[in-house]
């Protein structure tokens, strides 16, 4: 890919998706279509990137823990009281209704991916990052339906900083081929917390104290939330936003995250479906 092309495409990614839509027929047609993540040319398909780096993001397949959406082994597949063991012996009892489904893990090219977007500015791999996660959507939430989708907002501090949200790119595929509304007004990050992983597990929850605040609790009362987040850690933030919704009058919180940290010790399944539990999803 030249880097007239690339620029082009750039441009691209940072105008509405309307525009994009109509824009982004024309531009295939003009120019080659390449991968957003290796930028070889690539053919024309659903996915945004090629073959190679589809396969080397390791999207989770399920049977997924019905609580936090760790992948478990196939052998439970069926069981509609999956509940892992770090959800079983999780002393906190969870938020009702709020699950969380992460599309794959933190390591490797999507971690790479995702540290690019974020802090290389390679802005073309927001709407692909947000396009992958749309395609694999009912992957994750076979037959579930949600009112709005709420990004994960940014202080504006750090959003002046950083001058976009990653959530909000990722959020636009998304709320496009669902047909829902992106909420970006309804929440705001009035706290500039510093970043959750300078703390210790205990102290992410403290940290997130009075971080969040319903502006306009009339956009959330009565709906069926879906939080869209790049990188699910403790679920510390998830947890914070989940509360505020649900004190707002929020019907349900479910969390939609790109990628989840990897756990120093996989999940094994828990065959009893006694109950879930979880620290780090409640
Ligand atoms: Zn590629
Ligand atoms: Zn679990």
């Amino acid at each position: 890919m030249n880097v007239s092309t690339q620029k082009v495409r750039q441009l691209f990614s940072t105008m509405s998706f309307g525009v994009r839509s109509l824009l982004g027929e024309i531009l295939d047609v003009l120019l080659p279509r390449v991968c957003p993540f290796c930028r070889r040319a690539t053919p024309n398909g659903q996915d945004p990137f090629c073959t190679s780096c589809t396969e080397s993001f390791k999207s989770f397949r399920p049977p997924f823990c019905t609580v936090c959406g760790r992948p478990v082994p196939a052998s439970f597949h069926g069981s509609e009281s999956l509940v892992c063991t770090t959800c079983l012996h999780c002393p906190r009892p969870p938020c009702p209704d709020f699950r969380v489904r992460c599309v794959g893990a933190y390591e490797g090219n999507l971690r790479e991916a995702i540290l690019r977007l974020k802090y290389g500015r390679d802005l073309l791999l927001g709407p692909a990052l947000g396009t992958w996660m749309a395609c694999r959507f009912r992957v994750f939430f076979p037959q579930d339906s949600f009112d709005l989708l709420l990004p994960v907002p940014l202080h504006r501090a750090r959003l002046r900083q950083r001058e976009f949200n990653q959530s909000v790119l990722l959020g636009r595929p998304l709320a496009h081929s669902l047909r829902l509304p992106l909420e970006l007004k309804a929440v705001l990050r009035i706290r500039d917390t510093p970043s959750q992983s300078l703390y210790r597990r205990g102290d992410r929850r403290r940290n997130l104290n009075g971080a969040f605040r319903v502006a306009s609790p009339e956009r959330i009362r009565d709906r069926s939330v879906l939080l869209i987040d790049d990188v699910f850690t403790t679920g510390a933030t998830a947890a914070a936003l989940a509360t505020l919704l649900l004190d707002a009058g929020a019907t349900g919180v479910s969390v939609f995250c790109l990628a989840r940290t990897v756990d120093p010790t996989p999940p094994q399944p828990d065959s009893t479906g006694t109950g879930p539990n979880d620290t780090e999803a409640p």
